[in-house]
């Protein structure tokens, strides 16, 4: 099929909740994607962060045409190799004693306010309440768009579920207000993503640890867009050296398949008993083996390192653009996980660099977001820098 076919295709027949771009991709290979009509493009999008390794990263593909071959799924009333072994490798390498395997972020983030009140509710206690942040975004299931501190995802959904409360982002004080009798939990994202790139005080996670001690709450970190290396460590929350309660991952734990996961400590894990919570593809054997090559591979071959050292790059080179082109107000993020904040509607910026052959994305209007897959070569983010610099010179 041509880019005209599928566009006809899928806008005749699929409920249109997305702003798609005129771009039909069919294959890719590391940072480069095509379209259905033979023309290449960089993606500095990771197809919405989740291509860690880049697409089609051979190991991922191995370990699934592999687990392929063995058996595609296992229920859940029995065991699976491949989700033993995820979890392990998840604790071995996180603050968790505990994993939920799901499929996707805001399946994570479910199971997460679960199991949150199920920590309010033990012994009797009564309590429900979690405190979120003004921005965050924590997916699309109604407790999800509830959750998440973004008016316009609720709007036409109503009644939302109760016991949620919103504070501005990186504002510890403004959460101190906001407690309750009644709150059991505060839950944000380490560096909001789908919010503008917005990166708090280094102590912020470190303060809202001390204030969760201090009351008795959980910390519930959303990682689903900054964990797996996205920022440099293997989770963001290492950089701030705090141990969370519970943290929610999914987009590049997978390399480009659905799965979600939520870590815990033994203690509260422990809210969490047989029948509390399930899900039928959760722990998937298929998207499980993709996630531990997505792992060992994150682990092994280096791939953190040169995400620290092509962030730089990346945001040195943003960095010179701001200098030339006035239109770039501000450059901000961790690792790769970057945004360039811009005078005007970054919209246009995206398509013209599309025009060109790099995919980036627009968060908040005025945000230019930059995720290129953590195996992103120098020449590669080069590129992409020219390109952008011919979008933005008049
Ligand atoms: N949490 C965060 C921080 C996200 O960025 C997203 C997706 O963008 C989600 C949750 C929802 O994830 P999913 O779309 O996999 O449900």
């Amino acid at each position: 099929m041509t880019t005209a076919d599928i566009i006809a295709r899928s806008d005749r027949y699929l409920i249109p909740v997305y702003a798609r771009a005129p771009l039909a991709i069919v294959r890719g290979e590391g940072t480069r994607v095509w379209d259905a009509d033979g023309r290449s493009y960089l993606d500095f999008f990771s197809s919405t962060v989740v291509t860690a390794l880049g697409h089609c990263h051979p190991a991922v593909v191995a370990a699934i045409t592999a687990q392929a071959h063995r058996i595609l799924h296992v229920s859940n009333l029995h065991y699976s190799e491949p989700q033993a072994r995820l979890a392990e490798l998840l604790v071995t390498h996180s603050f968790a004693d505990r994993v939920f395997v799901c499929n996707s972020g805001a399946e994570a983030n479910e199971a997460a306010i679960k199991l949150a009140r199920r920590y309010g509710q033990r012994d009797g206690g009564g309590r429900f309440e979690i405190i979120t942040a003004l921005g965050s975004f924590h997916g699309r299931t109604l407790a999800t768009i509830t959750a998440t501190g973004q008016e316009k995802v609720r709007v036409g959904f109503e009644p939302l579920p109760q016991g949620f409360r919103y504070v501005p982002f990186d504002d510890v004080a403004a959460v101190e207000a906001a407690l309750s009798r009644q709150t059991v939990a505060i839950m944000v994202e380490p560096l909001q993503g789908e919010g503008g790139i917005r990166v708090p005080q280094p102590d912020y996670l470190r303060r809202l640890r001390e204030l969760c001690d201090h009351h008795d709450l959980l910390l519930v970190l959303d990682e689903v867009q900054t964990g797996m290396g996205r920022t440099g460590p293997l989770f963001a929350y290492e950089r701030a050296r705090v141990k969370p309660d519970i943290v929610t991952l999914a987009k590049g734990l997978g390399g480009g398949v659905p799965i979600g996961a939520m870590l815990a400590t033994e203690r509260v894990a422990k809210g969490f008993d047989i029948g509390a919570h399930a899900s039928t593809f959760g722990g998937n054997a298929l998207t499980n083996a993709a996630a531990i090559a997505v792992i060992e591979t994150l682990l092994g071959e280096g791939v953190l390192a040169n995400c620290e050292r092509m962030g730089e790059r990346l945001r040195a080179g943003l960095e010179r653009l701001r200098d030339k082109h006035a239109i770039i107000r501000d450059v901000r993020g961790q690792g790769l996980l970057l945004g360039a904040e811009l005078a005007k509607p970054a919209a246009p910026v995206v398509e013209r660099c599309r025009d060109a052959g790099l995919i980036i994305n627009a968060t908040v209007q005025t945000v230019l977001r930059l995720t290129p897959p953590l195996t992103v070569t120098a020449d590669e983010i080069d590129e992409g820098l020219a390109i952008l610099d011919r979008v933005l010179s008049p």
